[in-house]
């Protein structure tokens, strides 16, 4: 099995200004094809570093990853520490060349002498095309067959070119046959040790496939990852593993993989023919965002009304002042007589309310940050409310609120009438 170790490229990355998502990225792509990661670094634009960090780790394993630095500019150092690391020099590389041209043609801008830098290449490279940048990627080659690959920066160039060209190139040189498939099973409201509890003999007995739990806010997820030599293989080693496992967390899983809470409850809307219209007090619209950020939401979202004040509940919902009065703004009285207005205002099936004190002032000892009422009010039914005290700073109750409140629609939505 072939080791790297992974270099992230850039100044800004030594003075905090730029989180490194790219050595995540291509740390979790290379373990799942079978190539070892033994150390990654951080290491700024400075030619003599970069070429010292190359040097130094190729002396420890069989190629180095690095991401950033192949621009233009001359701050852009890589490629040249590349060459001084290996001992090679630089050759032009037509295609890449022919490349840039059309790109700058395309915009009607003159390409500079900077540019056409990037098409120089360590001699006997193994280019990496880059549809999306200019730039390509390249390996470069040791006397000893040790190898450098380096990256541009951008993630959504480097994402790619590691996808698409690098990990398929490094597959074929080692002649590496499996790799790691994952089924990520998602649960909502089931504490993490709860879960552990339920699948714990799995956890100590299973090896391949393996299983890892990942706690999120409020919810949680199983991860399920196969070695394998194929997709097909992959599929018949899980399907029974994640049969059991969702056998036993039965009435808390809300989908696999690419499923999110809000992409959930928006499948069962469209399933029934529902739509749904919003009312938010304490988490301010974040219910809306998340079911908005799923393309194709229009289908069953109607819309919503951030009702923060009190004149806001009472004009825009019909809110009863009598009942804010009487109970309180943050009460189940008024959680439901906001989820029953807006629905009827908004002429939707389904009607949802948040109403709560997120914090960190306005607590009392009956109701204290973080007390939160959800109420749901749908044509024909009962209508119903839920009471939650969630913990955490303001940002957190709201957060939660919203992971809670996608947890009871999916709940309330999926079950037969
Ligand atoms: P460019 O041609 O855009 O200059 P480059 O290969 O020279 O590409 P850098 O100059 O090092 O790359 O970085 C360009 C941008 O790419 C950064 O400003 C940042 O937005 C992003 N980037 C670079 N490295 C990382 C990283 N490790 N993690 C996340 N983003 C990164
Ligand atoms: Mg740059």
């Amino acid at each position: 099995m072939p080791d790297v170790e992974l270099i992230a490229v850039g100044t800004e990355l030594l003075l905090g200004q730029l989180l490194d998502t790219n050595t995540a990225f291509v740390a979790a792509r290379l373990a799942e094809n079978g190539i070892d990661v033994r150390a990654t670094h951080a290491i700024g634009d400075n030619r003599e570093r970069i070429a010292q960090a190359i040097r130094a780790a190729l002396a420890r394993c069989d190629g180095v990853v690095t991401t950033g630095g192949l621009g233009p500019t001359v701050d852009d150092l890589t490629k040249e520490a590349a060459c001084d690391a290996l001992g090679v020099g630089t050759e032009l590389h037509r295609p890449s060349l022919a490349h840039m041209e059309a790109i700058f043609a395309s915009f009607g801008r003159e390409m500079r002498e900077n540019n056409r830098k990037q098409a120089e290449l360590p001699r006997g490279s193994r280019v990496l095309d880059n549809p999306r940048g200019t730039a390509p990627g390249f390996v470069a080659f040791g006397a000893d067959g040790k190898f450098v690959a380096c990256m541009p920066g951008p993630p959504h160039e480097m994402k790619p070119m590691l996808v698409e060209k690098l990990v398929p190139f490094l597959r074929e040189r080692y002649d590496l046959h499996s790799a790691i498939y994952t089924r990520v099973i998602h649960t909502i409201a089931l504490g993490e040790s709860e879960i552990d509890h339920r699948i714990d003999d799995l956890f100590r007995t299973c090896e391949n496939p393996k299983i890892a739990v990942l706690a999120h806010d409020f919810r949680a997820d199983v991860k399920v990852m196969a070695k394998a030599e194929s997709p097909e293989q992959a599929e018949e080693m899980i399907a029974p593993l994640q049969r059991d496992i969702e056998g036993r967390l039965d009435g808390y899983v809300f989908g696999t993989d690419a499923a999110t809470p809000e992409s959930t409850v928006l499948d069962l809307l469209h399933a029934r023919g529902w739509t749904i219209a919003l009312a938010e007090s304490c988490t301010g619209g974040r219910i809306a965002a998340a079911l908005t950020g799923v393309a194709g939401a229009s289908q069953s979202f109607a819309g919503g009304v951030i009702a923060y004040d009190n004149a806001v509940k009472e004009s825009l919902l019909a809110v009863d002042p009598a009942i804010v009065e009487r109970h309180g703004a943050v009460s189940e009285a008024a959680a439901l007589a906001m989820a029953r207005g807006v629905r009827e205002r908004l002429g939707t099936t389904v009607g949802f309310a948040t109403t709560g004190i997120a914090g960190p002032g306005g607590g009392t000892p009956d109701k204290p940050v973080g007390l939160v009422w959800f109420a749901l009010d749908r044509d024909g039914a009962e209508p119903r409310a839920w009471e939650y005290r969630f913990r955490g700073n303001r940002s957190e109750v709201q957060a939660r609120a919203v992971t809670f409140a996608l947890g009871v629609l999916w709940n309330q939505l999926r079950r037969p009438e």
